[in-house]
């Protein structure tokens, strides 16, 4: 996974790169020298994160050059804004990119557009969005935003990807994030009340068929049939992080670090497989809304 820069098109509230340090962005040279660099290590798999990479000219250029050495998967995490460009998107793809990572923050313009705070921004993305449905052979993943502005829309945005034709969904519980001294708390979601919206929107996604997973969100606040498709830091032992201010050897250490056990997590059934939630979220909130289960609650 490899940083090039905290910039972006759009300007979201929760921005969870707004607390990466800042750093100079990584020129193409040195992006390139750290894509050999980690293809010497063993990497097979590059993942372009976000600021949004689709604003380096020489995105298409890397994945080439990726793919020449290698890589048998390139994927970018992206706002999806500017893949509503069908040359722009057939470059990446010419180029290598096959797989795309979109966020997407509202099933309304209106409230999409105001988490990404730029107007247009979710008429680009689902034009995006639609133009990878219409290229199946390429993989993604829409990664929605668990926000209080948008917990009455979960249900929409699952329905809004089904009617798009594209298949994977994922829900992030999104990380507090502190920029100049100040937790920007107003944006978050309580974990009790995003519990109810995430089962209902994993539940309408099932009912769907589309393939649901999450993010950041404690076992104990999914139905049992939901829980094997949570992240779990095992996930991230192979996972290695280049980011602008840090690098990772292995994802799975920091994984576990900044999601933490609660005391109660130690009479928990299920804590050895639980992604639990971010740290700073129980510094902020406490971790009252996290309940141990017992064996009686299932996994499966
Ligand atoms: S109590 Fe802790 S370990 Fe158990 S499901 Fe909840 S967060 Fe996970």
């Amino acid at each position: 996974m490899l940083r090039l820069t905290t910039q972006c098109n759009s300007a979201c509230t929760h921005c969870t790169v707004a607390d990466v340090e800042a750093h100079e962005a990584r020129d193409a040279r040195q992006a390139l020298g750290e894509i050999v660099e980690a293809r010497k290590r063993g990497c097979d798999e590059l993942v372009i994160m976000r600021g949004e990479p689709t604003l380096r000219p020489e995105l298409a250029k890397l994945a080439q050059a990726a793919r020449r050495i290698g890589y048998r998967l390139v994927q970018i995490q992206t706002n999806g804004r500017l893949l509503c460009y069908p040359d722009y998107l057939d470059r990446l793809v010419r180029a290598g990119v096959d797989f795309f990572e979109v966020s997407l923050f509202g099933a309304r313009a209106s409230t999409h557009d105001a988490i990404s705070a730029d107007e247009g921004a979710f008429d680009q993305t689902v034009a995006g969005l639609r133009l990878l449905a219409a290229r199946p052979q390429l993989g993604h993943l829409v990664t929605i935003a668990v926000l209080a502005a948008n917990l009455d829309e979960l249900v929409a945005m699952v329905e809004l990807v089904a009617e798009l034709g594209l298949a994977r969904v994922q829900l992030n519980f999104t990380r507090p994030v502190r920029v100049d001294g100040r937790w920007r708390t107003e944006v978050l979601a309580r974990l009790d009340d995003a519990g109810p919206a995430i089962r209902a929107a994993l539940r309408r996604a099932r009912a769907l068929g589309l393939a649901a997973s999450t993010e950041a969100v404690p076992l104990c606040q999914l139905d049992p049939e939901d829980r094997a498709a949570a992240e779990t830091a095992r996930d991230f032992v192979d996972v290695q992080v280049v980011d602008l201010h840090r690098r990772h050897a292995s994802f799975a250490d920091h994984h576990r670090q900044v999601r933490p056990h609660a005391p109660q997590c130690a009479e928990c059934a299920l804590a050895q497989v639980c992604p639990t939630t971010w740290a700073a979220y129980q510094e902020l909130f406490g971790t009252n809304e996290l309940r141990a289960l017992n064996s009686a609650d299932g996994f499966l």
